[in-house]
């Protein structure tokens, strides 16, 4: 495979990726990749951090259920923070920055927890 074209190539991938591409450029990358197994290496992680970062994006915006909560239940204690520092270092990107955001929602102020907890009350009366 001729080298110039797998470095033209590869330049362009991050682009390739995110969709920014005109057509034709689009086309002959495609068919290069296709055909070159080294390009189709860089594809796919190209393809990864790109997919990565895009999730990592949506994850922040909906952190799992119950998350917050059980977040705020643990620095409300002073023994449950470091725990949580590690699972901060420890997790995935994506839970990272959701225990990030938890955590500084947590770091907000109390109103937000006793405002949480008042919630709890009041949907468990309800029951
Ligand atoms: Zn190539």
């Amino acid at each position: 495979m001729n080298e110039k074209v797998c470095t033209e190539v590869r330049a362009r991938l991050p682009a390739y990726v995110a969709r920014s591409l005109d057509p034709v450029r689009r086309r002959l990358i495609a068919l290069h990749v296709r055909r070159c197994a080294a390009c189709q290496v860089e594809f796919s992680i190209q393809r990864e951090v790109h997919d990565g970062l895009a999730s990592l994006t949506a994850g922040a915006d909906t952190p799992p259920d119950g998350l917050l909560e059980s977040l705020l239940e643990n620095t409300s204690s002073p023994r449950g923070a470091s725990p949580l520092r590690g699972a901060v270092s420890g997790a995935r990107p994506v839970l990272s920055v959701a225990l990030l955001v938890a955590g500084a929602a947590a770091g907000a102020g109390a109103g937000y927890a006793s405002w949480l907890s008042a919630k709890n009350v009041r949907r468990r009366l309800r029951r």
